[in-house]
């Protein structure tokens, strides 16, 4: 007991500790003796069983119950089961949920930064949001942007480069955003309207309807895997790249702080380690998925693949330049972590230029 009392008081070192927890010895007789069993709840902004992000959260269930011999079990609710997708956060801050799984962009209405931490265009790859997180300083500023609530992220899960989406004409310069009606979420959304689109938001469930009706001319959703999954490519017939506006989507983990505190250490341990086992896990799949989907896509059903034009990928970089630059004046922790990041991708862009850049270059020859 004294011991957990200690563990307790250690507040935010625990959470640093147990980062490395499969690198350290086992605590032995303490945690054998602390038989005490948790059953947490686990609320996702996914449809239940979405394929690699829903299924992800129960795959992180399945792990945390067998590493822990079933001390610590978890229920996966799917978005709209316990609560709303978007009422995700507040529901581990408030101690409805224990956990959830979703994305940090969900919450730039209540965290100005968030967007960081999953993707922001032209930021990050999926490789280098992992550098950033965990040897950029990159976790520290979220665990900081997120304590204010109660609740402590994880990294849980990327969907690494997404497409530029489906488009039912061609874009053939960046004249041609202007008036175009797109379901794109976020800063993408914001650099879309600079650009004389008009951005919708409108969940996963409603996308297919909205694009084969042409009450949008044009979408992003995520990659070949989940678009195939959709039948994007039977409402639109141009899929396009690269995905600018999430080149490496970040999933997270929120967890509530008083109920982690609550757990023995060695459950504190497992819950971190299964996030970044997921973290890891989802990645390899999304990988491995969307390859052999667009394989399907462009050769069973005859998608027309497009690159954007540079001249459109120029304007919008420029454009999500302007909106980020912005956002940091507003905001100091804003403008913080925006420093971290740019610093972290000038010496990382410098260094894959001459690693995975150059050498898949190389493959191709
Ligand atoms: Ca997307």
């Amino acid at each position: 007991m004294q011991r957990r009392r200690v563990i307790q008081g250690l507040g935010l070192g625990v959470l640093a500790a147990a980062t490395t927890a499969c690198s350290r010895e086992a605590e032995g007789p303490a945690a054998a003796a602390d038989g005490r069993r948790f059953r947490w709840k686990l609320v996702t902004t996914w449809p239940p069983n979405f394929p690699a992000l829903g299924t992800g959260a129960l795959e992180f269930a399945r792990m945390v119950e067998a590493c822990s011999g079933g001390r610590l079990s978890i229920k996966v609710y799917g978005a709209g089961e316990l609560v709303p997708a978007f009422e995700a956060f507040d529901a581990v801050a408030a101690g409805t949920a224990e956990m959830a799984h979703g994305g940090a962009y969900y919450w730039k209405g209540k965290i100005g930064s968030a967007s960081f931490f999953s993707a922001v265009p032209f930021g990050l790859t999926a490789q280098e949001m992992n550098a950033w997180l965990y040897y950029g300083g990159g976790l520290d500023l979220w665990r900081e942007a997120y304590a204010p609530f109660g609740v402590i992220p994880a990294p849980c899960g990327n969907s690494g480069c997404q497409m530029g989406g489906w488009f039912r004409k061609e874009i053939r310069s960046a004249a041609d955003l202007a008036g175009l009606k797109m379901r794109i979420p976020g800063i993408g959304g914001e650099v879309l309207a600079r650009a004389g689109g008009t951005p919708v938001t409108l969940s996963g469930g409603e996308i297919f309807t909205a694009l084969e009706t042409g009450a949008i001319d044009a979408t992003e959703w995520i990659g070949p895997y989940n678009d195939l999954a959709f039948g994007l490519h039977k409402a639109a017939k141009y899929y396009y790249y690269p995905g600018w506006q999430e080149p490496g989507t970040t999933l997270e983990a929120i967890i509530n702080r008083k109920a982690f505190e609550e757990l023995p250490e060695d459950l504190q341990q497992i819950v971190l380690t299964c996030c970044k086992a997921i973290n890891d896990q989802m990645l390899a799949e999304f990988t491995a998925r969307n390859s052999e989907a667009l394989v399907t896509l462009v050769e069973e059903h005859g998608v027309e693949l497009r690159r954007f034009p540079d001249d459109v990928l120029r304007r919008l970089k420029e454009l999500s330049e302007q909106v980020i630059r912005e956002g940091a004046a507003r905001d100091p922790l804003y403008a913080r972590i925006h420093e971290s990041v740019r610093a972290f991708q000038a010496r990382s862009s410098a260094y894959l230029r001459v690693a995975e850049d150059a050498y898949l270059r190389t493959r191709d020859l």
